[in-house]
């Protein structure tokens, strides 16, 4: 097993999608933390209290500076989540409270609807960050963001971010507006459409402490 991991605390390499400045390493990516064994499981303990059905993932090193280190499946949130896979216990928890607290509320008190789906392009990929001109790794080359693309309503509405961030119905400009303030309080990074044309059909979502928010 890889055990230096657990003594050294910068080991992993991060970068968001934003212009923040953090250690580097000498191949001039971005230095992120990742989460000691002690973290990981007090994490879990939270994701039981708030009633989250998930199944621990073993720590993987995947080569070119991915890993898979203190993450979860997310089993059963009370919505369904289209394509998640490893996602970092910190933002596992994080978007399971977006959802239920400010997505699926905003939803019915804005939209007349209940959530009834939220699709996701994913949550782990190892590769660099795309649409700037400096690409990093990206967040989601440690299971650490999550890519949402729409929101499925009982009423049959699909609201996505690619149709409806610039939708002609203020209700639903009101909703995107709302969910995305929501974000900004809950992730480190939260990249819209409004950040750059690669970002025009979803919302990156990263926990990573950053206080990047567009
Ligand atoms: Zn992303």
């Amino acid at each position: 097993m890889r055990r230096v991991f657990p003594f050294l605390l910068i080991v992993l390499l991060l970068a968001g999608c934003g212009g923040r400045s953090a250690p580097t390493t000498p191949h001039g990516r971005t230095m992120a933390y990742a989460p000691s064994k002690a973290e990981t499981r007090q994490c879990y303990a939270e994701l039981r209290r708030i009633g989250v059905a998930f199944t621990p993932l073993p720590d993987r090193n995947r080569g070119h500076s991915c890993s898979t280190i203190g993450t979860v499946r997310l089993d059963n949130i009370g919505v369904p989540v289209s394509n998640l896979g490893a996602m970092r216990c910190g933002l596992a928890e994080a978007f399971t409270e977006w959802v239920r607290n400010a997505v699926a509320p905003a939803a019915y008190q804005m939209l007349g609807s209940q959530l009834v789906k939220v699709e996701t392009y994913g949550t782990y990929a190892c590769r660099d960050t795309v649409g700037t001109a400096n690409a990093k790794l990206s967040g989601h080359a440690i299971a650490n963001a999550v890519d949402v693309a729409a929101f499925d309503l009982a009423d049959g509405r699909r609201i996505s971010v690619l149709d409806d961030w610039h939708s002609s119905d203020a209700q639903v400009r009101g909703f995107m507006a709302m969910i995305h303030t929501s974000a900004c309080k809950r992730f480190g990074t939260v990249l819209s459409p409004d950040y750059n044309y690669a970002h025009r059909n979803h919302f990156h979502l990263e926990d990573d402490h950053a206080d990047f928010c567009r």
